[in-house]
């Protein structure tokens, strides 16, 4: 079953834990059309801007399969809500400050990312169709303690400069598809260099 244009049900759904414990993983109708508008509200336009097929890493999760996993009993996820995922080649940081400048969501957490490694982590999204709408509430958690904001100083800087050679150089973005965190760590020093003057 198709939820958007690039995007399927069993992409939502599948979990290697619920396969293996034997639960199941079944959303309601409601839980659905949550995971239909999340896709064509945060995955598509994803999809769209970055020209990159990618699979998200976990969706949908059913109260049984969220509590296998230790999930919050409170996890978007458990509503069709939530979408874990990483754009290949595009660095979760890039990702998600664009998401952060250019969609409307209701949280969006850049998760167990580290400055150093471009391929650290993977980025956290949630979009609800409730009356209290979207938040657009953005964090970073490291694994121990969830902080406001995404990036921080010269490497946020550097990403951003970054983000605008990929539109205006297309020799720069193969340069960084074809070596990322080699490439984008001498970005990060020359642009951050640049940036304080
Ligand atoms: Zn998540």
């Amino acid at each position: 079953m198709r939820l958007s244009t690039h995007f399927r049900l069993h992409e939502m759904t599948r979990s290697q834990t619920a396969t293996r414990m034997g639960l199941s993983n079944i959303p309601s109708d409601k839980e659905v059309d949550n995971l239909k508008a999340l896709c064509k509200n945060v995955l598509e336009p994803v999809r769209v801007r970055y020209r990159v097929a990618f699979s998200p890493s976990s969706g949908y999760r059913s109260p049984a399969l969220n509590d296998a996993i230790g999930g919050s009993s409170k996890s978007q996820h458990t509503k069709g809500e939530a979408v874990d995922f990483e754009v290949p080649h595009v660095s979760n940081l890039q990702v998600a400050r664009w998401i952060e400048s250019n969609l409307l969501f209701d949280q969006l957490i850049l998760e167990h990312y580290v400055d150093t490694d471009p391929n650290s982590g993977w980025i956290h999204v949630s979009y609800t169709g409730t009356l209290s709408g979207n938040r657009r509430d953005v964090l970073r958690f490291d694994g121990v303690e969830y902080r406001h904001g995404i990036g921080d100083g010269e490497t946020e800087a550097a990403f951003q400069a970054l983000e605008t050679m990929n539109f205006k150089m297309p020799g720069v973005t193969k340069r960084v598809t074809d070596r990322k965190g080699f490439v984008l760590r001498n970005f990060t020093r020359d642009f951050a260099s640049l940036w304080s003057k």
